[in-house]
């Protein structure tokens, strides 16, 4: 059985090119920093980490032998906010059509 991160943390731990970019310091599931400028939250989506962006990561792993789950995560700190399994329900905009929280 293959384990994901936590939802509500981040996959990258944070890191960027192996730098410590990004904290967390109200713990899982509460706003990372640092948080954008005022003018910079504008945007298509806002995700529970605090940040916006015009779109989101979309990471593929295999959850099963023969199942794969979608992990969709923040593309600025890598805030895991949602695991589909299976990975196709991703792609499922009839059934699956509200993908944020
Ligand atoms: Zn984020």
């Amino acid at each position: 059985m293959i384990t994901y991160p936590q939802l509500g943390t981040m996959i990258n731990g944070g890191l960027v090119n192996g730098l410590p970019v990004w904290i967390q310091p109200g713990g899982p599931g509460t706003l990372v920093l640092p948080q954008q400028e005022l003018g910079q939250q504008v945007a298509l989506f806002s995700f529970p980490c605090g940040h916006w962006s015009n779109h989101m990561n979309v990471t593929v792993e295999q959850s099963a032998p023969g199942v794969q789950s979608a992990l969709l995560s923040c593309p600025l700190c890598s805030y895991l906010f949602r695991i589909l399994t299976p990975a196709s329900l991703y792609l499922n905009n009839v059934e699956n059509y509200i993908l944020l929280p």
